[in-house]
């Protein structure tokens, strides 16, 4: 039931349900009446959608500053999808032989040139009009902002002085902070404890990525003196935390495309922005599958390793530390992942990193039901290269994931994760990112192997669902 929660409405037993429906059924002419109203409402809205569509075409110069991106879907088929795959779209998902895609602006016009004919799903995904609704606080309601967050965490820094240290590891391409929080007794000395970090928001788009590690921040300066097994983790690690890794990408996402995914890199030619996470410089550029040499790709990685500075602060922090172990948050799809990425091959510590898994995502089941599926991202999930897992176990050796928070999927909220339920996800994470820091604790003063503490579930189980993920996983949350 908690998954349905995503639109910001308590969820309701089914006899309040049938009451309802017992209370609002029309009479039969009453529910012609409303048929024809919303038969109209969606034709007008189509008008409109088109009406805009020709007002863009014929003020091309303005069209882009104008455009909102919709959802489309176009019939499956292997001819359709040969030349979907070519033209690069943001791909959603598939459904009931459909494929869904976000499109903006010159996305259309390369479908009106190939006459791929195609529908209008926009009004299909009602989370996004509600989500225009719940936000209170603002454009970005109860999300951070590049300046919120600024506020927020300078604020974690005063109240805890002792064991909290805001330090700016680094300036984005238009020159905002890059962020790190550090959390530890005597925070301002290098005590030779075990490291973790934890880092939000690569993709702009991802807003619920940036809260997940921000209020572990909070957390844990906020429990310090009242729970003795908070106050034990801090006084014996050094856990590092940046919510957000791309500040210009999230204001652009907050401010003018709600979509947007990369950072905000002038690629010329009108293309902008790579995508940090498949800037990094482990098999960076391995093949054009995990990631694209084409600079209007949402996957485009970047014209070398480390071309950008938000790679690079990340890149420049690891080298003067000693991390034990790393997640890197995104959004959506509720699944754990980790190395290879590159490759459907397994690591040689497989074992180890699917163990760590299966217990992150028991502890994250245990709050809320919610089940976190887990694997090898390159084996069952999609291919990539140049991400950041792949960077950190390949040239530290620790265990790194990818957790992608929810929801599962698109008609669940996609991006949109309702305000009211950034705490509840958190809530669920957070004991799952309390055992990192545990096993960076245990694993860095005694250096023994891990206990195993569950039961490895069997593959195949989780093969079954990558079925119904083709579509948008491809370009990945
Ligand atoms: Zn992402």
């Amino acid at each position: 039931m908690a998954r349905l929660n995503i639109v910001g409405f308590a969820p309701r037993t089914s006899a309040q349900v049938h009451s309802e429906m017992r209370q609002q059924k029309p009479r039969p002419n009453q529910e012609k009446t409303f048929q024809s109203i919303i038969k109209k409402m969606l034709a007008i809205k189509k008008a409109i959608f088109f009406i805009a569509i020709l007002c863009l075409v014929f003020f091309p110069l303005k069209a882009q500053d104008y455009w909102h991106s919709e959802i489309i879907s176009v019939e499956k088929s292997q001819g359709i999808m040969k030349k979907l795959l070519q033209m690069d779209l943001d791909l959603l998902m598939e459904r009931n032989n459909r494929i869904y895609i976000i499109v903006g602006f010159d996305d259309f016009l390369k479908l009106q040139e190939e006459n791929i004919p195609y529908t209008l799903e926009t009004f299909d995904f009602y989370p996004y009009k509600q989500m225009e609704v719940s936000l209170l606080g603002g454009i970005n309601g109860k999300y951070h902002s590049y300046k919120e967050l600024e506020r927020d965490l300078l604020a974690l820094q005063d109240s805890y002085p002792q064991i909290a240290k805001v330090r700016d590891i680094g300036d984005s391409l238009e020159g905002r902070n890059i962020y790190a929080l550090k959390i530890s007794d005597n925070v301002h000395l290098e005590e030779g404890e075990a490291q973790v970090i934890f880092i939000g928001c690569h993709h702009a788009r991802e807003w619920i990525s940036v809260e997940v590690p921000f209020l572990l921040g909070k957390y844990l300066v906020e429990n310090y003196e009242i729970n003795s097994q908070v106050k034990d983790l801090v006084d014996q690690s050094e856990i590092w935390i940046i919510p957000l890794l791309n500040p210009d990408g999230l204001e652009y996402s907050i401010h003018f495309y709600r979509y947007w995914r990369k950072n905000r890199r002038d690629n010329g030619d009108g293309a902008f922005g790579v995508d940090l996470n498949r800037n990094y410089g482990y098999n960076w550029g391995f093949d054009d599958e995990g990631s694209s040499p084409n600079p209007f790709s949402n996957v485009y990685r970047g014209t070398s390793p480390f071309s950008e500075p938000e790679t690079q602060a990340t890149r420049d922090l690891f080298a003067g530390k000693n991390f034990q172990a790393m997640i890197t948050y995104h959004s959506f799809s509720q699944v754990i992942l980790y190395p290879w990425g590159y490759t459907e091959q397994p690591t040689e510590e497989d074992q180890l990193l699917d163990q760590i898994a299966a217990d992150m995502s028991t502890f994250i089941q245990s709050v809320n039901g919610n089940v976190y599926d887990y694997y090898q991202s390159g084996e069952l999930f999609y291919l990539t290269n140049g991400d950041t897992t792949d960077w950190t176990f390949g040239t530290y050796g620790i265990p790194s994931y990818t957790i992608e928070l929810p929801p599962e999927d698109e008609p669940q909220g996609g991006f949109f994760n309702a305000e009211e339920n950034i705490q509840p996800i958190f809530n669920e994470n957070l004991p799952a990112m309390l055992y990192l820091i545990d096993w960076s604790i245990q694993n860095f003063s005694s250096n023994t192997d891990f206990p195993l503490r569950t039961e490895r579930r069997p593959k195949d189980r989780v093969k079954l669902k990558k079925k119904i993920r083709v579509g948008r996983d491809r370009k990945g949350g």
